[in-house]
């Protein structure tokens, strides 16, 4: 019979997590003890009896078995929030990838050791008619100090002590002993309070017919299969009142609520929404504040004070204590996707966390995830949807403009007639525009300007992109070939890359329309902290009548004076160098689009693109997702990308070019042995789409495979040849499922 041991770590709000200490798992104990059961283990010279977390199990001893200690019993009531947690890290380990430490200390709050500010402040602890009777006696009796404190106090029911001690001049004794008396209280706090005093909590408004259809749609659900839910809910519909009716629903039942939104949204617009809802119940965690600023969030999780939490892709962790309800807004966004170790995805880790704590989920998404489609489709989640925008809203008029016939007509400027016209359209009016230039995962590809050829690879359906080498590279299998001076299409000789900015597109707008202000939003009028909600703001105050922006212009905030979209070049994004370009851009296309109209006034969007026939496109004009989704599903099928395939890609990364190639050539050879009787597709090595990046040199390998299990197989025999393997000392192997 093999002896069964467990890792044990001690503290787990420590940063060392990786001290972990082995047990052996006594035989009465061997079917109770799982990864994140709570247990009593023997600790130090004394032996003194401690509770600590198991981690990890394992039938290997790593030390002289006769030294190993036994778990000495399971802690009674042990099922704790951590418990939970960590069960969630064993399952991040295992599905994307990384050591059990580097997931722990992604899911487990750690303590901050920063020392944080605090505050004292004082407040009132006595019922008004008595602190009024003693602010009575010490006028009588002259106590000066106790009478200008308890006057302010009777204003204003709390005050700094800073104050006291400044302003008022009140001596520490007279605090002391207002203490002891029983009329005041000192209390010590982080700095930075909670939710702005000068907010105030509105009563909730009614639910039009369609939303109060999907919140009990959502319920019913609920109490019966309790699958995931995808709200898919065109812009301005009103999916954040759903979302804001059930996390209602969970707090009455004396249950808390994580709402995931992409940092970007995350704006003091949307936050002021939930304040507005729910007061004090409601903690906000974002990527600027301060460690001393999250510490504070947290502990009001901690103790209680706040049962609702909206933040970004790390807000998923938060360790209440009877987790209800997690929304995942926008789950179509890439920001949910992590790039560090492990890999996880926080729309696939927040099914698993509901999974576990027997949490309700919701998705919700104007232009939902192919992935979450899917899952729909084939019953895993359940699909519910609003149609119509709120009120008298409605979805702005779309039309594209075919940049080939401008260039035919003569017009080589980078805006078509349609778009100058709407342009000057509306600056007449007085109304507001925006000029968006989808960047991302932008990657160099060659088109025509002539016939909108583009150079893609025969093998994958994706585009080539331009390297400085001058030739033409797929960032999937690697096939390359010589840049052409001329279309292979058509032989006309405007065949490049896009190379215009937002500051060319701003310097174009000002020329054309003199007098005109402009904002640009792009990555370096953001750069300082507040850029973007400075911005933001001006253009909301009517400051400029065009702004001109990346995709951060798309997200999160109403403006209701712009009735004009202009996409200055739908194809940046459509033949960006992966499988998923098709499906990013019909997001970002309707997103955008999406801003339009979002008051009184009706609105307007122009597409300019060299494809105006391709799907993703055709499908944003009409805003119709399921047509989209037909047409990509089926690409995906044929070509063998997720979902309706798996792909692990196996990624590489050395400061020797040489060695990382013999790595991946390793990698390659080992897995042709290894597949052999398995249904798999070995793709690759080939240069990352950004080949090289603070001097490593990166590649990648796919493996395709229908069965996800399988790919898992694969990883782990891979991980233990890598291991063991010298080869690859100096190489960094990572990997990553259905990227
Ligand atoms: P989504 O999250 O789907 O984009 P929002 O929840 O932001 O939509 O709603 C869009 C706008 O319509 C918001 O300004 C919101 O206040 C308003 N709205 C939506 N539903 C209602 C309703 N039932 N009553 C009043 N206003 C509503
Ligand atoms: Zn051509
Ligand atoms: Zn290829």
């Amino acid at each position: 019979m093999n002896e069964r041991y467990a890792d044990v770590v001690v503290d787990i709000s420590h940063e060392k997590l990786d001290r972990s200490f082995q047990y052996r798992i006594p035989l009465e104990l061997e079917e109770k003890v799982c990864v994140g059961s709570r247990v009593w283990i023997p600790f130090g010279n004394g032996n003194r009896l401690i509770e600590g977390y198991v981690i990890g199990l394992g039938s290997s001893p790593k030390y002289e078995p006769a030294k190993l200690k036994n778990i000495q019993g399971l802690v009674e009531g042990g099922i704790t929030v951590e418990t939970k947690l960590i069960a969630l890290a064993a399952w991040m380990r295992e599905t994307y990838g990384s050591t059990m430490i580097q997931a722990l200390k992604t899911v487990l709050p750690v303590k901050e050791k920063k020392r944080i500010k605090t505050v004292r402040r004082i407040s009132l602890c006595a019922e008004r008619g008595q602190a009024e009777e003693a602010l009575e006696e010490s006028r009588r009796r002259h106590f000066a100090a106790k009478e200008r404190l308890l006057e302010r106090l009777l204003e204003t029911p709390e005050i700094d002590s800073r104050e006291a001690s400044g302003e008022l001049k009140i001596p520490a004794a007279t605090l002391k002993s207002l203490c002891r008396q029983g009329l005041i209280r000192i209390e010590e706090r982080p700095e930075e309070m909670e939710v702005p005093a000068e907010i105030q909590t509105e009563p909730p408004v009614p639910l039009t017919e369609m939303q109060q259809a999907a919140v009990s749609g959502i319920l019913r659900e609920w109490a019966e299969a309790d699958r995931p839910s995808l709200l898919y809910g065109v812009t301005g519909s009103g999916k954040t009142l759903v979302y804001m009716e059930l996390i209602q629903k969970t707090l009455e039942e004396g249950r808390q609520a994580i709402v995931l939104i992409p940092e970007i949204a995350l704006t003091w617009q949307t936050v002021r929404r939930f304040y507005r809802r729910f007061g004090k119940r409601v903690a906000v965690l974002h990527s600027r504040m301060t460690p001393a600023q999250r510490y504070e969030q947290l502990e009001r999780v901690r103790s209680q004070k706040a049962d609702i939490v909206v933040g970004p892709r790390s807000a998923l962790f938060t360790p209440f204590p009877r987790l209800g309800l997690i929304v995942v807004d926008e789950e179509h966004e890439n920001s949910y996707k992590s790039e560090g170790t492990p890999r996880y995805h926080a729309r696939e880790t927040a099914v698993e966390r509901g999974r576990l704590e027997g949490a309700h989920v919701i998705l919700g998404s104007a232009t939902p995830s192919v992935d979450a489609y899917y899952a729909c489709e084939t019953g895993e989640y359940a699909l519910f949807t609003l149609k119509q925008r709120y009120g008298e809203a409605v979805l702005p008029r779309v039309c594209t403009a075919d940049m080939r016939e401008e260039l035919k007509a003569g017009n080589r400027s980078i805006f078509s007639r349609k778009l100058q016209e709407a342009l000057e359209e509306r600056l007449r009016a007085g109304e507001q525009a925006m000029l968006f230039l989808n960047r991302r995962g932008f990657a160099g590809f060659i088109t025509c300007r002539s016939c909108g050829h583009v150079i893609q690879c025969p093998h994958c359906d994706v585009s080539l992109t331009y390297h400085s080498s001058g030739r033409l590279i797929c960032h999937y299998c690697g096939y390359s070939t010589e840049a052409v001076s001329r279309c292979p299409a058509c032989g006309s000789p405007y065949i490049g890359g896009f190379r215009a900015g937002t500051q060319q597109i701003e310097q174009t707008v000002r020329r054309l329309f003199p007098g005109v202000r402009t904002l640009r939003m792009d990555a370096d009028t953001t750069r300082e902290k507040e850029g973007y909600e400075k911005i933001l703001k001006a253009f909301l105050e009517g400051k400029a009548d065009v702004l001109i922006g990346t995709q951060m212009i798309v997200k999160g905030h109403d403006f209701p004076r712009v009735t004009l979209v202009g996409v200055v070049m739908a194809d940046l994004s459509l033949f960006a160098s992966d499988y998923r370009a098709p499906e990013r851009t019909y997001q970002l296309l309707v997103q955008a689009v999406g801003r339009a109209g979002r008051g009184k006034l009706p609105g307007e969007a122009v597409i300019q693109t060299y494809h105006p026939e391709h799907y993703s496109i055709r499908a944003a004009l009409n805003q119709n997702y399921e047509e989209f989704y037909r047409e990509e599903i089926g690409f995906r099928r044929m070509m063998g990308y997720p979902p309706a395939s798996s792909l692990l890609a196996v990624h590489g990364a050395c400061d020797s070019e040489e060695q990382l190639e013999r790595a991946m050539e390793y990698i390659r050879k080992y897995l042709i042995r290894i597949r052999r009787g398995r249904q798999m597709q070995l793709i690759g090595p080939a240069p990352e789409s950004i080949s090289r990046i603070q001097d490593l040199y990166r590649q990648v390998i796919y493996v395709k495979s229908p069965e996800k299990q399988e790919l898992f197989r694969i990883r782990d025999q891979l991980e233990q040849y890598v291991e063991i393997n010298s080869g690859f000392k100096t190489v960094y192997i990572q990997y990553d499922f259905n990227a």
